[in-house]
């Protein structure tokens, strides 16, 4: 095993598909065993598209189908030199992670988390060999985006950063130094984007309107496409943790309309409805448009309402 993934979600599935590609056997491992099916489904499905359109021969295909493993059971990944988690964006998750992964995995091995937001000193607290825990942030979706941002927490060891880096740089992707404040970079950068989109859309603006004006003035992805291909769930989970992490920052206060989508279940693309509603094929994770790479969508939809968004021009 060269890499246990924890979390078979959007970015689980997304880090083991690019993972195997490249050769890495990979087990990947979720403590729902539906989520776990949907998430290596997720991955086949994505490497049967590939080979289809060409993008990847039978034998490519074949060989990285080979590399994938699924755990049940977390005792199952006691071999791993590498584990990234990719649970939910919530603190005391990660840190009961991190302090099972402790107990389960030799002492030497690399832990780090695909945490968009949270303190990785915070998250390394659970685990009973601080330096051996780091940031490693991948970006959605995975196998189209090359950005990796590395976090060092308090006491991550230099060796671990390293090793990090070195992981990054042997999935095809490339690694950034972030300091271990609130959002990183890019989702710190980030959260006005969603925000303001959010406050506009409240004054009466549509989402469509917004994401296309967006895109036209060269944003590669307007923000409420984006927030559906993130998740609904998961944008204001981060929302939250960066608002809370700086004490209540009016700049960063997650907006009413998030609380309420997630309440209603419209958690974006994974769940085919957010602000826009999504035909079953293009519920496919990891296959879904890449940034600069959607479609114009129509008009005139609030939050829910969803105008349909299928994935006819995905991923070329
Ligand atoms: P997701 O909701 O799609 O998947 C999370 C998975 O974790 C689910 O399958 C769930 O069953 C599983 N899970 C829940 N509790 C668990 C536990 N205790 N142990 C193991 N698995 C558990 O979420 P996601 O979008 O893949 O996000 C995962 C992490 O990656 C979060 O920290 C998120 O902030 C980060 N992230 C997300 C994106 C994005 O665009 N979605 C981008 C970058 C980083």
């Amino acid at each position: 095993m060269d890499l246990a993934i924890v979390g078979a979600g959007t970015m689980g599935a997304g880090v083991a598909r690019v993972a195997i590609t490249r050769g890495l056997a990979v087990t990947l491992y979720d403590a729902v065993p539906a989520a776990l099916e949907r998430g290596a489904q997720r991955v086949y499905e994505a490497l049967g598209r590939g080979m289809r359109r060409g993008r990847l021969s039978a034998a490519e295909h074949d060989a990285a189908l080979a590399c994938l493993f699924t755990a049940r059971n977390l005792d199952d990944l006691a071999a791993a030199p590498f584990v990234l988690e990719a649970a939910p964006e919530d603190l005391a998750i990660k840190r009961e992670v991190f302090a099972r992964l402790s107990e389960v995995c030799a002492p030497g091995a690399v832990l780090a988390s695909n945490t968009s937001s949270i303190s990785i000193t915070a998250i390394a607290a659970g685990a009973a060999h601080p330096g051996r825990v780091a940031g490693m942030h991948f970006f959605n979706p995975v196998p189209a985006m090359s950005l990796v941002e590395v976090i060092a927490g308090h006491l991550t060891d230099e060796a671990t950063v390293a090793a990090v880096m070195a992981m990054a740089r042997r999935l095809g992707k490339t690694p950034v130094r972030a300091k271990d404040t609130p959002g990183f970079i890019v989702n710190r950068v980030a959260r006005p984007f969603y925000g303001e989109a959010l406050r506009i859309l409240a004054e009466g603006t549509d989402a469509a309107t917004v994401d296309r004006v967006m895109r036209a003035a060269g944003f590669k992805m307007g923000p409420f496409e984006l927030m559906d291909l993130i998740g609904i769930d998961v944008n204001f989970a981060v929302t939250r943790s960066v608002y809370e992490a700086f004490f209540g920052e009016p700049r960063y206060r997650p907006h009413p309309i998030q609380a309420q989508m997630v309440a209603a279940g419209a958690l974006g693309r994974k769940t085919g409805r957010g602000f826009y509603s999504y035909d079953d094929a293009s519920h496919a994770q990891g296959e879904s448009h890449a940034p600069g790479e959607g479609h114009a969508p129509g008009e005139g939809h609030a939050p829910g309402e969803g105008q349909s968004k299928g994935d006819g021009d995905a991923q070329r």
